[in-house]
């Protein structure tokens, strides 16, 4: 099948790859000529995992093309599907839907009937029936319908969720527009994939339920993790044990420095928004609750860090693990890991930031810090090491080798995934949101055996 994806960044590029590799004509849309010039040449735009591979196969069987002309879109297809940006506004929590609402402006004039107008975009409720007035009014699309399809992907897994997501979404208004939407996915749906066909309104409140679920479990774990603080308890071994439990679950219950990212953050605040507007305000209040606890994280990681540095961040080093808002990602747009990191800087301390990926971006977007191209560089006569953002490849540092260059051997495991055992055996003061037992170092073989002579 023939159809445009418009907006080549995290969701639209994946899509649109994806979406030629099981064998439909795609041809993907942007307003920046650069990043088409790029894709064009099979280079993507971004860090995903077997992305790189599958824009060159697509690109190369003649399956995917770009182009910067809606224009162009109009005559290829007539299917489009949306996947740019729904920002935060500047001046409110709402989201802001120029980019949207100029995609389907720009396509208006040259739309073919009968033509179908797909948005993965995350919207507020009610944005696809808005959309559809706005486009029965162009008069050169008639029988246009638009649909809303969406979008679940994770950064880090984007091509796999995509291609075999865990569930599918469509809000239609029409049998035609649904068949299309199942010719598309034909390949998922008989691969067993679980396809929810319902109204455009129902599919646009799925995703920010969806997001505000996930948001609101990391919130749990982490008031959890600060009474766990006051109480001289163990948050993550409270998180195990409640995970255990088939009714909640392990996921997405670690205690940590909360979520960030292009994503859980704006959605729970534009739902709340939403919510408002329509007059259902008061049943989503929690959400600004569920934003102030994970904001809190962020600050109390800082205080937490001025504390194991005397009470003062002035002249102090400190090496940061980790830029990107998850692991397996180069994104860093409200990364909680910058946004410590900065701050440090901001109050006196000297930081330098490695991350495997989200160096680039991390630089253009807090070009005050300073980069290493690697851990021990990064570390290097540091006062504080913090761990700020979950990268597997973390875990296999040698915290012995690592006790050497640093200047004391003190860890922050904001992430709360270091194995705390080794790095205290290997000298390391570790300290972790929830865990307000867990600093001392591990006594070392010569005092254990001394301990044990004393005793004896
Ligand atoms: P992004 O910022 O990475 O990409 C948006 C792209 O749209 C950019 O390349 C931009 O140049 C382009 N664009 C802007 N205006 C345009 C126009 N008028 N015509 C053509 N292209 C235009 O955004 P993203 O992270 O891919 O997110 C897109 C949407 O999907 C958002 O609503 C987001 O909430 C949602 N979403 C994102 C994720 C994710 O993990 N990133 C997951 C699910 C849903």
């Amino acid at each position: 099948m023939r159809m445009t994806v418009i907006g080549t960044g995290y969701v639209g590029t994946v899509h649109a790859a994806c979406m030629a590799d099981i064998g439909h004509q795609v041809l993907g849309i942007d307003i920046d000529a650069e990043r088409i010039a790029a894709l064009s040449a099979g280079r993507a735009p971004i860090h995903e995992s077997g992305l790189d591979e599958l824009l060159a196969r697509t690109v190369a069987s003649g399956r995917l093309r770009f182009s910067t002309s809606l224009a162009d879109g109009a005559a290829f297809a007539r299917t489009h599907f949306v996947c740019v940006g729904t920002p935060q506004r500047p001046d409110s929590h709402a989201a802001d839907l120029r980019y949207v609402d100029a995609v389907v402006d720009g396509l208006a004039p040259h739309l073919r009937p009968g033509s179908l107008v797909v948005g993965k975009s995350t919207v507020p409720v009610g944005t696809a029936a808005r959309l559809a007035e706005r486009l029965a009014g162009a008069a050169s699309a008639p029988g246009t319908e638009v649909a809303w399809n969406p979008e679940f992907l994770r950064e880090g897994s984007a091509v796999r969720d995509t291609m075999r997501p865990e569930r599918l979404v469509v809000g239609v208004t029409s049998r035609h527009a649904e068949g299309v939407l199942r010719a598309i996915y034909a390949p998922m749906i008989l691969a067993g994939v679980p396809f929810f066909s319902t109204d455009p309104a129902t599919a646009e409140l799925v995703k920010v339920a969806a997001n505000s679920f996930l948001a609101t479990k990391i919130s749990f774990i982490n008031a959890m993790a600060e009474v766990c603080d006051a109480a001289g308890a163990d948050a993550s071994v409270l998180a195990r044990a409640i995970g255990a439990d088939s009714r909640i679950g392990p996921r997405f219950l670690a205690p940590g420095l909360g979520f960030g990212g292009s994503c859980f953050p704006k959605d729970i605040r534009a739902f709340a928004a939403r919510a408002e507007e329509i007059g259902a305000g008061e049943a989503v209040e929690f959400l600004h609750e569920v934003d102030r606890i994970n904001t809190r994280q962020r600050s109390r990681t800082v205080d937490q860090a001025r504390r194991l540095l005397g009470g003062s961040f002035t002249g102090r080093r400190a090496g940061v693990l980790g830029a990107a808002f998850k692991p397996g990602s180069d994104d860093v747009r409200d990364s909680p890991a910058l946004v410590v990191a900065a701050a440090l800087q901001e109050q006196g301390a000297t930081v330098r930031v490695h991350d495997p990926e989200a160096i680039d971006n991390a630089r253009d977007a807090h070009p005050e810090l300073t980069y290493a191209l690697d851990v021990d560089k990064a570390c290097e006569d540091a006062d504080l090491v913090l761990h700020l953002t979950d990268w597997p490849e973390y875990r296999d540092i040698d915290p012995a080798a690592l006790a050497t260059l640093v200047r004391s051997p003190v860890l922050l495991d904001a992430r709360n995934s270091l194995d705390a055992g080794s790095w205290s055996a290997a000298g390391w003061a570790v300290h972790a949101p929830g865990r307000p037992r867990l600093c001392a170092p591990a006594p070392s073989k010569a005092e254990t055996a001394a301990l044990a002579g004393g005793a004896s």
